[in-house]
């Protein structure tokens, strides 16, 4: 099937997918380490480039392969490199496209250990860093030197659901001679593709909505070009962080309804959001969805939606916020996002704690603010375990 024709869900359902000698519908699990060759010859043809073909799981093996065709042809890019986690494209990224002596700019609110990783472990490399708000563009050109050679965002970024402008940042990279890397977990490639706004990589942490199954850990990187997919595959083969071929099967599984679940995700979302904005309790609610949002207008001009994620301070601040999340019976309290389940959390004592308090409130991560990931779970049960949570009493 033409990928270029086709919509995008007929690309989640088809892309990547290649029928074995049986005709399997879906890509077998190829639960292999090595490939044999049928000869010396093809061995050494295959090692040397000079010959397609499977050699060993690490470097490549076709379920993984699915995979990241699949999810290549959604972004629009030339090639996907699957890793063992999100954290292992992070790495992936700044190991293959960073050196000594080099400066990148980022988000001031990207996810915590992608800023840990670069602050106390690149450095030692020699790798500087500046980390400021990049949902103000002119903080970004300020912060750009000779030595910059990546400008690395997260937009959405978690959980404050800061916006970052993907053509300004594309433009500010190239013509400052470096690349623009984008972590697009909060958005998933149904509700916004950078590299169609000029990114140069995309990297997802499969593990919320690809896989949206709250069942593996996984990552991805997407490079605009083959030179780059080239590089970003070189280093992925290097450090070990690959994906094994179960874990790709299921992550392959659970992308074909990516499209399903964030729609009807994002319309539970945009409900219970209004609803919380109403309520006297809550102080105020950050949802993409919502006029109040304060780069709504953006926001929905680089993604096509608002997703499934909300974040909302109550009244009581932080005591408030422990009670709400004590009494949830249909919400299960715990990190990580994306799935078909709702989850809700609270990033100052649990997914930000490790973060100075003076920088978490500078990324917008107040004491009292709780994440909400909407699943797909019947609207109505959701709205009423939030009403019995937020009143503590059974419905009158
Ligand atoms: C979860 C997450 C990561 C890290 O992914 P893992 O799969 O947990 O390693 C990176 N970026 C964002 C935005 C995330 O939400």
């Amino acid at each position: 099937m033409q990928d270029k024709e086709t919509g995008f869900t007929s690309k989640l359902v088809h892309a990547g997918s290649s029928p074995d000698d049986c005709g399997s519908v879906v890509t077998p699990i190829y639960q292999t380490s090595t490939f044999a060759f049928e000869s010396a010859r093809q061995g050494a043809d295959r090692f040397a480039g000079k010959a397609d073909g499977y050699i060993y799981t690490r470097i490549g093996n076709p379920t993984i392969k699915a995979l990241e065709d699949c999810v290549s042809s959604l972004e629009g890019g030339a090639g996907a490199i699957a890793t063992s986690s999100g954290m292992g494209a992070v790495t992936t990224a700044y190991m293959a496209l960073l050196g000594s002596g080099d400066h990148i700019v980022s988000t001031a609110s990207v996810y915590g250990p992608s800023r840990t990783l670069m602050e106390q472990h690149m450095s030692r490399f020699g790798v500087e860093s500046t980390y400021v708000d990049t949902s103000n563009v002119a903080n970004v050109e300020r912060a750009i030197r000779g030595n910059t050679k990546m400008i690395y965002v997260e937009t959405p970024s978690n959980p404050a659901m800061q916006i970052t402008d993907l053509e300004a940042m594309a433009k500010l990279a190239h013509e400052n001679d470096a690349v623009l890397v984008v972590d697009s977990t909060f958005a998933s490639p149904y509700l916004q593709r950078p590299l169609e706004l000029g990114a140069d990589v995309v990297l997802h942490s499969v593990t919320k909505f690809i896989n949206g199954h709250a069942d593996v850990v996984g990552g991805i990187l997407i490079a605009r070009d083959e030179e780059l997919a080239g590089r970003l595959r070189k280093m992925m083969v290097l450090t070990g962080c690959n994906m094994d071929p179960h874990q790709a099967y299921l992550v392959h599984r659970g992308l074909k309804t990516l499209s399903l679940r964030i729609e009807r995700a994002q319309e539970s979302a945009q409900r219970i959001a209004r609803w919380l904005e109403e309520r006297r309790d809550i102080d105020w609610v950050r949802y993409i969805g919502l006029k109040s949002h304060p780069q709504h207008e953006l926001a929905l001009r680089q993604m096509s939606g608002p997703g499934a994620m909300i974040c909302f301070e109550l009244k009581g601040g932080l005591e408030a916020g422990e009670r709400l999340m004590n009494r949830v019976k249909v919400a299960a309290l715990a990190v990580s996002l994306g799935g078909v389940e709702t989850l809700i959390q609270h990033p100052a004592s649990m997914t930000h704690s490790g973060m100075p308090r003076e920088e978490r409130l500078e990324a917008g991560i107040s004491d009292g603010l709780v994440r909400f990931s909407v699943g797909i779970e019947d609207v109505d049960d959701l709205l009423e375990d939030l009403r019995q949570a937020l009143d503590g009493s059974p419905a009158a």
